[in-house]
């Protein structure tokens, strides 16, 4: 196995290049390089080629390596699906927005929570990302923002050509941050520090992981939280979302708002309207009926919150249907008229399955 560059120590790397029997000045424009997200050695341009060419020989620069990259036919959305060192696969997303540009990011190879709808926990749980692992996913991002310089193809929704970085950072790529808490903390101390990427515009979201939420307390960061709630009812929701069983909807909610009440941010709440089909082939209102919304608004009424209304990204291999956009209109005028803030989540990137773990599903059953 190739040695990873970006893992080591700048004293590991000194070494590395003394040992090559280089300068040791070469170290340093290596480190350059691969804070910027230098796929390869050859785009290390201030060195001599030759060089360029042995190192690509026998190094590699990041510990995530590009296999697939998508581009919505819009031009905002890039999806990448990154190799690891031990063969998982992992998706990250950048999203140009008119309020700057977002990375998605993965925490583990794979999902245990076992959600009904989501694509990324079908083939279980394989590991947990390193710090290095998840922050690279923010440096192939970067990467790709400096070739969009070169190119009028990326133009943000607000008509600006896209010359800027990495501005917002959100954790809700596949996995549950929450389970891999020490290292996501980690990863968010470092985009802030060395990306210089502020608390506010980076979001956490979990599937409702209590032991986590309170980490997040002690770690005392005024980041954003978000919580997938999915459902009103302890007993919907566990239906669902299996992890309800251990945590309930009401104590993880609790837990939520505390969080957000100590930094006095305003918490999100995220929520997939999903339908069935019956048995006549007509559709059925799964968890976004008038009542639900009723009993919603009552979980939320007067509280600090947001609610993201997410029509659901349709996954093969599994039995829902998104609801008409009638239906998911009906459903926000009724949090709206309980006073909830709420908005609809445009879907992005969806002509490139953008979906929670599509990409790296549809590429393990080799389907592409
Ligand atoms: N495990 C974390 C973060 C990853 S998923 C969490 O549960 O929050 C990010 C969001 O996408 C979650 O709200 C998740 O429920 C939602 N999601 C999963 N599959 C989806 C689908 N097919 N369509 C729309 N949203 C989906």
């Amino acid at each position: 196995m190739k040695p990873v560059l970006f893992d080591f120590t700048d004293a590991q790397l000194a070494e590395y290049i003394t040992d090559m029997g280089l300068p040791r000045f070469r170290a340093k424009q290596i480190r350059e390089w691969l804070n910027r997200g230098a796929p390869d050695f050859r785009s290390m341009k201030n060195l001599p080629e030759q060089l360029r060419e042995t190192l690509d020989g026998c190094a590699q620069t990041l510990p995530v390596r590009v296999m697939q990259k998508l581009e919505s036919s819009d031009g905002q959305t890039t999806k990448f699906l990154l190799a690891l060192h031990d063969g998982e696969q992992i998706e990250c997303v950048l999203m140009r927005t008119s309020y700057g540009n977002s990375v998605c990011v993965s925490s583990q190879a794979g999902c245990a929570m076992g959600c009904k709808f989501c694509a990324s926990t079908l083939l279980g749980l394989k590991r947990n990302l390193t710090v290095n692992e998840i922050y690279s996913q923010i440096l192939v991002a970067q990467w790709e923002l400096r070739t969009d310089r070169f190119s009028d193809k990326h133009i943000r929704p607000n008509g600006d050509a896209n010359n800027g970085d990495v501005s917002h950072i959100v954790v809700m790529g596949t996995g549950e941050p929450l389970q891999n808490t020490e290292n996501v903390i980690g990863f968010i101390e470092r985009a802030n520090s060395e990306m210089g990427i502020g608390w506010r515009k980076i979001t956490v979201s979990t599937c409702g992981i209590i032991p986590g939420i309170e980490k997040l307390i002690e770690w005392a960061r005024p980041i954003n939280l978000a919580i997938s709630l999915h459902a009103p009812t302890d007993e919907l929701r566990s239906k669902i979302m299996p992890i309800n069983n251990k945590y309930h909807l009401q104590d993880v909610l609790d837990t939520a708002f505390r969080f957000s009440d100590v930094h006095n941010r305003q918490l999100m709440i995220e929520y997939i309207l999903l339908a069935v089909r019956d048995e006549n082939g007509d559709t059925q209102l799964l968890n976004c009926t008038a009542e639900h919304a009723e009993k919603l608004a009552e979980l939320l009424r007067g509280k600090n919150c947001m609610v993201n209304l997410i029509p659901w990204n349709t996954v093969d291999e599994r039995d829902f249907v998104s609801p008409s956009g009638n239906a998911v209109h009906r459903f926000q005028d009724i949090l709206i008229k309980n006073g909830i803030h709420t908005r609809i989540r445009r879907e992005r990137g969806n002509d490139i399955g953008s979906a929670c773990g599509q990409l790296r599903l549809n590429h393990a059953k080799g389907k592409q």
